[in-house]
């Protein structure tokens, strides 16, 4: 009897009950030292990745879901603390009817719940469609999913804003899954660039680019969603209508299969990933960047990767 309650009590406090159980690690969490635990494993990767300065103005990318909101949540609890340093959101509107409008809604009131200051940019605006229409335009025989034409796009927006607002980093909600999901797209699509790419500090490669960041990329997306809801965050739930083309959710089941069999899965591959990416990136040091024919932004090739996709559907 004495055993059994010793197990329901909280491993780090030993004072009260636990909620949560991370399997990986075997600790037993109350919801306090559950909610510090994911702080502070944010400020350590913050701390281990460099990648905030004291004077930084940083631009989180908000989507309106668990991710981005937790970490708007965590960064104006802890960077605006920071005497000159400074927090906007932008927030991205594709053109998604229904699903997105639901979304802005819900940043928006994260924001001025927080009092943090917003910049909506919208594809319409950007590229002359919205992603309802570029989705609508699609020739039959693309075999491009709404995904990689959003991913493309919302990238180059959320740059966009960023510059627009003046920030010098972009911090995004990626999380552990993401990162793990992201490793294996990109090996099964054979894209070792994007191996390179994908770290949790982006380079300052092109003076265009404003610096990202993935203060998120060690939580597992599960104890993301734990942490909104605990600290009783308003999130969108709902997911968006284009998403289950995506071979990404063929990705997520398979790694959530192995981490329930064989707990730790994700972090391996995210740790294996870490140690050979010096050398995958000494293999692609040559790659240059020039000026986008189209707009001018910076782009691998003649066109950049956006402008490739509207061309696409125009
Ligand atoms: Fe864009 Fe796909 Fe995400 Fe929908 S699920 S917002 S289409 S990337
Ligand atoms: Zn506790
Ligand atoms: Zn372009």
């Amino acid at each position: 009897m004495r055993k059994t309650n010793i197990h329901k009590l909280c491993s780090a406090c030993k004072s009260r009950s636990a909620f949560f159980s991370r399997v990986y690690s075997g600790e037993r969490l109350c919801k306090k030292c559950f909610i510090d635990s994911i702080e502070s494993k944010v400020k350590n990767t913050i701390n281990k990745y460099k990648m905030f300065r004291f004077d930084d103005r940083i631009a989180v990318a908000l989507s309106g879901g668990k991710d981005s909101l937790s970490l708007l949540h965590i960064l104006s609890k802890t960077e605006e603390k920071q005497q000159n340093s400074s927090i906007i959101a932008v927030i991205v509107d594709e053109g998604i009817k229904d699903y997105r409008d639901e979304a802005l809604k819900i940043a928006i009131s994260n924001c001025k719940q927080l009092g943090v200051d917003y910049k909506i940019v919208s594809f319409a605006d950007l590229y002359g469609l919205t992603l309802d229409e570029i989705i609508a335009r699609r020739k039959s025989n693309d075999n491009l999913s709404s995904c990689a034409f959003c991913g493309v796009l919302r990238r180059k927006a959320i740059n966009y804003a960023a510059r627009l607002v003046d920030a010098n980093k972009v911090a995004t909600g990626h999380t552990l899954d993401d990162e793990v999901q992201t490793i294996l797209l990109n090996i099964f699509n054979g894209d070792t660039s994007r191996l390179i790419t994908g770290r949790p500090v982006s380079d300052a490669i092109h003076p265009c680019f404003v610096q990202k960041v993935k203060p998120l990329c060690k939580i597992p997306e599960i104890e993301c969603a734990l942490y909104a809801y605990v600290k009783n965050i308003q999130f969108q739930d709902t997911p968006c209508p284009y998403s289950s083309e995506a071979l990404r959710n063929d990705v997520r089941s398979m790694l959530n299969y192995m981490e329930q069999k064989h707990a730790g899965t994700k972090f391996t591959v995210f740790k294996t990933i870490e140690k050979i990416r010096p050398s995958l990136i000494q293999l692609n040091k040559k790659k240059l960047f020039r000026n986008c024919s189209g707009c001018g932004e910076p782009a691998s090739s003649d066109l950049c990767k956006a402008c490739e996709m509207i061309k696409r559907v125009s």
